[in-house]
């Protein structure tokens, strides 16, 4: 069968799934602090329909599948995704994007179901703010859940630091020096305007330039380095005979759609063919047909945009289609 391929010959083999837009965390990037509407049970997509989908798009050669969020492990027994995920042919790598907190609870379960990995998200290794950052959040509690990470076996583990000015950019050697002696990956994300371009995010957003700035100052040398897992939109580099690596992600100012090999599902059933357009197609009422759900997602891609304009909303410039109106919870990350 003809593989997922769009007009710009970018073979798509990833499937970025969100399970719930629920969170038992109200990060200040993601969420607002309240009234956040989330979506009724009812709207929220079976483990047999997200299965029927995967099942659907293996013979074109998905491979990799990325369950997200909202916070995931909120979504009871993912286990059991996770297993039937893991038992469709041709599906090698499974991963999960998490705030970590319930990792101490279900770290084994989830390796035994099927899991390969873990990126867990932490933007700051002081209590108040991380508190701050998350509207509650315990970082003792995701240190804990990295640990079980470790424990059970989920390798290799990134931690998913998302930089912002004023907030959190003095941590950077913080960061940095938890891979010195550990086999970490830690990635810095530019923020990214999603949901909304705001004055705020313009005020917070800080180009990646930042944290080799930060490496120079420290005294640390960085050489190159290429990760088991495959190095995905990040550059990696390593701090010169350190164990782990440090990556970064640029979507805003170096975008890295020219690789791109992504493809999301919401929690509700809409194909995302690109992370920042509002572009949509809802799959749910196919999933009975595998042929349906291959066609449509086809059609996502045929309609896939070269590249989001992320740098465009910095400059409040014109872009050329419409922006997402949905919360980063919502899509996934
Ligand atoms: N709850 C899980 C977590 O926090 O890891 C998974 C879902 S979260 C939406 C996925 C990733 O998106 C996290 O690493 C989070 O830091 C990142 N994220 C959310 N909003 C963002 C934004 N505006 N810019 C950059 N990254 C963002
Ligand atoms: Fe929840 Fe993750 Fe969004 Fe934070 S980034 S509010 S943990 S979904």
């Amino acid at each position: 069968m003809e593989p997922l391929t769009d007009p710009f010959g970018r073979l798509h083999d990833y499937l970025r799934i969100s399970v719930t837009d629920r969170c038992n965390l109200r990060c200040i990037y993601c969420m607002p602090a309240e009234g956040m509407q989330f979506q009724p049970q009812d709207e929220i997509m079976s483990y047999e329909e997200i299965t029927a989908i995967v099942e659907a798009l293996a013979p074109l050669g998905l491979r990799k599948v990325r369950l997200t969020g909202g916070e995931p492990l909120v979504r009871k027994n993912l286990e059991q995704l996770i297993a039937r995920i893991a038992a469709i042919p041709g599906i090698d790598d499974i991963s999960l994007t998490t705030n970590g907190l319930m990792l101490p609870a279900k770290a084994s379960l989830l390796k035994q179901a099927g899991l390969s990995r873990v990126n867990i998200s932490l933007d700051s290794l002081k209590q108040d703010r991380f508190a701050m950052i998350t509207r509650g959040g315990d970082v003792a509690k995701v240190l804990q859940g990295i640990e079980a990470a470790h424990a059970a076996g989920l390798s290799p583990i990134k931690l998913n630091v998302v930089l912002m000015k004023g907030i959190n950019d003095d941590e950077i050697k913080n960061f940095i020096s938890l891979t010195l002696n550990s086999p970490l990956n830690v990635r810095f994300i530019e923020y990214m305007p999603i949901g909304s371009a705001s004055d705020s995010w313009r005020q917070a957003y800080l180009p990646l330039e930042t944290v080799i700035d930060a490496c120079t100052a420290a005294g640390w040398t960085t050489e190159e380095a290429e990760l088991p897992s495959g190095n995905g939109p990040s550059q990696n580099r390593r701090v010169t005979g350190a164990q782990g690596t440090f990556g970064l992600i640029h979507p805003v100012s170096e975008h890295f759609c020219d690789n791109c090999n992504r493809l999301r599902l919401t929690a509700d059933g809409h194909i995302k063919a690109c992370l920042y357009w509002a572009d949509e197609y809802n799959v749910r009422p196919l999933v009975q047909d595998p042929a349906a759900v291959q066609d449509l997602f086809r059609r996502a891609l045929g309609n896939k945009p070269h590249n989001h304009e992320m740098a465009l909303a910095l400059e409040k410039k014109a872009q050329s289609h419409t922006p997402t109106a949905r919360r980063m919870s919502q899509i996934g990350g």
